[in-house]
């Protein structure tokens, strides 16, 4: 689960990681009282889920009212690579003498924390690492220690933070450490930790991605997914506690276990298809879980036919032949179901769907079977239907 900006440098903040002060809004109203508030000069900040906003125009510096109300209008609505800005950061500007880069994650082959530091900030890490990865530094923390501050040290000294800043930066590697390991999670990188002429250490941008498996240990970060960059059948999905992911294509998808939901999108792919979610209604689907799942599928207006590929363990195949004539009484869905029943029960589920004569379901007995099958009705091509 991807943070914006602001809400990254409201984690860094609980943790004494020092940031500016600022502002969301979403109106160029609000971005004026902003600026108001914050003091200026101020930055206006595009808030989307993607870096590189600064080269693609979306971070701009104003020194009064009419610079904020001509940016904050530029800004908002600007499409930056496939993101819509409808939020934006409206923050006190710093006074930059340098920028340094540092991130926290886990290195899953060595299995443990990764620290990285370098005094080539502003740009990309990648950059970094390819074009002087001799001035990054990489460092891996006892995680039963976590990150001391002798560690840091030794990290903003190897990595050549200048002198006179060099306690201040391991201090803010300490705290981004602790920011990484007390809010679970999974990336938190800054780009660039600036120091200010008055050799203040400070995060300028905040880059941080939560497990939203741990998600439930930290109430407080709830809301923060609660966006508007979250989709909102996905949202709704959480809600139910089913795993759902949208994807880009027009074929649904449904199975249990993500494993098998994993081998139906490629089976679907090779097949020709483009699937259009990823949904695993999960072990022990009773019929008002698979209700609830087509429910979802067919929320999103993209779908023009329905793939179920289920494999009875747990679940047992009757129950889901149950939940999808239930899900067909209540919402009778206007798209082609194709649908695989297979292992506990197979036989006394599709003897329900036989008798339930749904319109529009068609059985199929393998998984490539299916796949076909659902890829012909998407494509709108009859013979499928046979
Ligand atoms: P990104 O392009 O998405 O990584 O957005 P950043 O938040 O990193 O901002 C991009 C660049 O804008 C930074 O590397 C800085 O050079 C510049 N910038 C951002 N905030 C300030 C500020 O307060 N003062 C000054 N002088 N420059 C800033
Ligand atoms: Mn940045």
């Amino acid at each position: 689960m991807d943070l914006l900006e602001y809400q990254g440098k409201q984690l860094f903040a609980r943790h004494g990681l020092a940031v500016s002060p600022g502002r969301a809004v979403a109106t160029v109203d609000e971005a004026l009282a902003a600026a108001d508030e914050v003091g200026y000069p101020v930055v206006v900040k595009a808030q989307v889920l993607i870096g590189g906003r600064g080269k693609a125009g979306g971070v701009k510096l104003a020194a009064d009212a009419d610079e904020v109300r001509e940016h904050a209008g530029n800004i908002l609505g600007m499409d930056i690579r496939g993101h819509t800005v409808h939020t934006l950061w409206i923050e006190h500007a710093s006074d930059i003498a340098t920028e340094y880069y540092a991130s926290v994650l886990l290195d899953r082959s060595a299995k443990q924390p990764l620290v990285m530091f370098s005094t080539e900030g502003g740009v990309e890490i990648e950059q970094i690492a390819k074009e002087t990865p001799e001035r990054l530094v990489r460092s891996h923390v006892d995680s039963l220690k976590g990150l001391d501050s002798e560690q840091a040290l030794r990290i903003a000294t190897e990595g050549g933070a200048e002198e006179d800043v060099r306690q201040g930066v391991a201090d803010a590697l300490v705290a981004l450490y602790e920011v990484w390991d007390a809010e679970d999670a999974t990336l938190a990188e800054i780009n660039p930790l600036i120091v200010t002429p008055d050799r203040q250490v400070r995060a300028l941008d905040a880059k941080v991605s939560l497990d939203g498996n741990a998600l439930y240990r930290h109430p407080e970060n709830q809301d923060l997914s609660d966006t508007a960059n979250e989709d909102p059948i996905e949202r709704r999905a959480k809600e139910q506690g089913v795993q759902y992911v949208k994807l880009d294509g027009d074929i649904g998808i449904l199975g249990n276990g993500a494993g098998l939901v994993m081998s139906t999108l490629d089976v679907v792919a090779r097949a020709g298809g483009s699937p259009a979610n990823f949904l695993d209604a999960g072990g022990g689907s009773d019929a008002e879980k698979i209700k609830q799942a087509v429910d979802l599928i067919l929320a999103n207006d993209a779908v023009k036919a329905v793939l179920f590929n289920i494999f009875g363990g747990i679940t047992r195949c009757d129950e889901v032949a149950k939940g999808l004539i239930a899900a067909f009484e209540e919402i009778r869905p206007s798209v082609p179901f194709v649908v695989r029943l297979d292992g506990t029960n197979d036989e006394a589920g599709r003897a329900l769907l036989a008798d339930a004569a749904l319109p529009n379901v068609h059985p199929a007995r393998t998984m490539n079977e299916a796949a076909e099958m659902v890829v012909a009705l998407a494509a709108g091509r009859e013979e499928a239907k046979a």
